[in-house]
């Protein structure tokens, strides 16, 4: 599996705020995306899940060799892409477990009956140390920073996509929770051998999950690539230096 983003410029209500971002992703790979408030991390991810919100202008999405451009969300989905989001919405009266059931139908052909779906629930949340009792609240309702993260992670290794992209799942999270939801994820990566994108401003997240590959992004542009080496960088110089240094070179 690879996911190949080939010169994506993007406008968001007639800005433009990505301006050609060339970047692949590939299958077992934890990829961490790196970049200041503003750069456009979650514009990225959500132009790739195919948010309507997001107008692709040129450039390409390819995903295992197929142009999945102008697919619906919905088919992004089927096909195995998954998106984390910064801000999760909280829907009172509906269970987790009666949400995270339909999920997992809609990707089926065959759907799993409620004793079907429960058994593998149960098994899950076992291995992801959660108690069963969280299977029953309302999704996200009065939920901590980290029980909503926790939420998510769940999902993923329920719906088990072949690339999560998961955006700033450590924002506002304590050293405990940021710890404990790392474990989770490092947990579905080996499990399935999932493609993962983090992203995320802090270094302080990818001590806890390793990334084969650090990207910057800057403006709307992948400015570096490179290994777990450029997330130390960036928490020892910040991402000035690095972005001065790229501005001087392309203007
Ligand atoms: P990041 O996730 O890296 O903090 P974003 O992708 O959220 O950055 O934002 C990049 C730029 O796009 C910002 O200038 C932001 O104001 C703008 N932007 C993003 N989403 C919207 C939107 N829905 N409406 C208007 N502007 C947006
Ligand atoms: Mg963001």
């Amino acid at each position: 599996m690879t996911l190949e983003i080939q010169n994506l410029h993007v406008e968001v209500e007639g800005k433009e705020i990505l301006h050609g971002v060339t970047i692949t992703f590939e299958k077992g790979k934890i990829h961490a995306l790196m970049g200041p408030n503003g750069s456009g991390k979650s514009t990225l991810a959500n132009t790739i899940m195919g948010n309507p919100n997001y107008k692709v202008t040129s450039g390409k999405i390819i995903f295992n060799g197929e142009d999945i451009t102008n697919l619906g969300a919905d088919l992004r989905s089927k096909a195995g892409l998954f998106l984390s989001f910064q801000y999760p919405a909280a829907i009172p009266g509906l269970k987790i477990s009666t949400f995270l059931r339909e999920a997992v139908n809609a990707r089926r052909e065959k759907p799993l009956n409620v004793v079907e779906f429960h058994s593998m629930l149960k098994e899950t949340m076992a291995a992801l140390n959660m108690d069963p009792s969280f299977s029953r609240r309302y999704l996200n309702d009065g939920f901590s920073g980290g029980e909503k993260k926790r939420a998510e992670i769940l999902q993923l290794m329920l719906l088990k996509p072949t690339l999560a992209l998961l955006d700033e799942t450590d924002s506002g999270l304590d050293v405990d929770a940021i710890k404990k939801v790392a474990e989770g994820i490092n947990q579905v990566h080996h499990a399935n051998d999932m493609g993962i994108v983090v992203i995320t401003h802090y270094n302080r997240f990818l001590e806890y999950i390793q990334p084969d590959k650090v990207s910057i992004i800057s403006n709307g542009m992948i400015i570096k690539t490179g290994g777990k080496e450029l997330a130390d960088t960036i928490e020892h110089e910040g991402f000035g230096g690095m972005i001065d240094g790229h501005e001087r070179a392309t203007h």
